[in-house]
């Protein structure tokens, strides 16, 4: 990692303006997930024991550049202090006088929360007096939104020239390291495992990263489209017609043995299947697949998972994803997983602290692991 770290700032008494990424989702106005919010403690009670004081800004939903009292972040801050176990202030402007006023009369050891950035349209226009409105909440800047990096906003990228430096927070270091070493892929064996509903989202990634795996495996809905590609029967499973050629090339670029696909099913009604009928739908990996995807999951030194083997909201079609999710949790080597879908599946079989990072980055991770430059972490110092 060669970008500023918080252990290179002085902190002591200084107000700190630290960028988050608290867009979680929301379910009769009281938070219903609070993985992104948990995600920043180690930041905040870095920052706290340093006696910094402390600015949150943070994005929720599509407010379209004006407030919207149902995309408010005081839900956010009410959580926030609950989890961090002390008072969380809250202001309902983004920035201006109130919001300064509020952020200078901080204590040592106090956290301010400013109501939704995505209220103002100069945050996602990335208007620059915007940014500067927002610069004069803090003496010294924080990005810890790794899963806002993908985006060039006010609140990332424009405020940055006016802090003599911007450093990372602990969560995107740790994204930064550890996505990083997926990414660059210097360690081997290499594996990589996706899954999930759609292989549009993640082909740009696949194909980055199949040319530096020495083994991808590939499971969940999209394997379908590699199979139709293969010119495997699919029957009615989840295709997208549109990426059989782009599977195809990928599979017919891959060195032999480098891309393993399922080779049985279980469709709708539980019954496994090494042919897939023409009226039937795969919905989870076989259980021959599971074994010959576990067996390589357990000799890769590094790998990277990403979407769920089958529709594991219905069980019992959650066992091939469980299968390879205890595969994964027992894997002596580093273990990085992300998507939404694959840590909801982590955490209901309690697995999530058996890996050695789970990234909430969402799609800036996607991106990143493509080999995109982020234009939110460009815009940090370097070291
Ligand atoms: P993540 O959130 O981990 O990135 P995705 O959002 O890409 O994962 O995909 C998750 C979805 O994929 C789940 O809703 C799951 O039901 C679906 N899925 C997995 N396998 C299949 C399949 N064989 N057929 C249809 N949908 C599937
Ligand atoms: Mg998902």
């Amino acid at each position: 990692m060669s970008k500023l770290t918080l252990a290179k700032l002085e902190l002591a008494n200084r107000l700190v303006l630290a960028r988050v990424d608290y867009n979680v989702p929301l379910a009769a106005g009281a938070v219903s997930d609070d993985t992104r919010i948990a995600a920043t403690l180690s930041t905040l009670r870095y920052l706290l024991q340093h006696e910094a004081r402390v600015v949150l800004c943070a994005h929720l939903g599509r407010p379209k550049g004006k407030p919207d009292l149902r995309y408010s972040l005081r839900p956010v801050a009410e959580r926030l202090e609950r989890l961090l176990d002390r008072n969380v202030g809250f202001c309902p402007e983004t920035v201006g006088p109130r919001a300064a006023e509020m952020a200078a009369r901080l204590e040592t050891g106090g956290v301010l929360m400013v109501e939704n950035l995505r209220f103002q349209p100069g945050e996602e226009a990335n208007d620059p007096e915007f940014a500067r409105q927002l610069a004069e909440l803090g003496e010294v800047y924080v990005d810890d939104a790794f899963g806002a990096a993908h985006r060039a906003h006010a609140s990332n990228v424009g405020v940055v020239r006016y802090f003599p430096q911007a450093a990372a927070g602990l969560l995107m270091q740790r994204e930064l390291e550890y996505l990083g070493r997926i990414r660059d892929a210097h360690e081997h064996p290499f594996l990589v495992l996706l899954g999930g509903a759609k292989a549009s989202d993640k082909l740009p990634l696949m194909a980055h990263l199949a040319r530096r795996a020495d083994t991808l495996l590939i499971g969940g809905g999209m394997a379908y489209t590699f199979l139709q590609a293969q010119g495997k029967p699919v029957g009615r499973s989840l295709v997208q017609p549109d990426l059989v050629a782009a599977a195809g090339q990928l599979l017919a670029q891959a060195r032999p043995g480098q891309i393993l696909l399922p080779e049985d099913h279980v469709l709708a009604d539980g019954t496994v299947v090494a042919e897939i009928p023409a009226d039937g739908q795969a919905m989870d990996i076989g259980p021959r697949t599971r074994t010959k995807f576990a067996d390589a999951i357990a000799r890769a030194r590094i790998l990277f998972w990403n979407g769920p083997m089958g529709v594991f909201e219905q069980p019992p079609l959650d066992a091939g994803t469980l299968a390879v999710a205890r595969a994964v949790a027992a894997c002596a080597g580093t273990t990085v997983a992300g998507g939404g879908d694959s840590i909801a599946a982590l955490r209901a079989a309690g697995l999530e602290d058996k890996l050695s990072h789970i990234s909430t980055g969402g799609g800036a991770s996607l991106e990143y692991l493509a080999g995109e430059r982020l234009p939110g972490v460009e815009a940090l110092s370097e070291a």
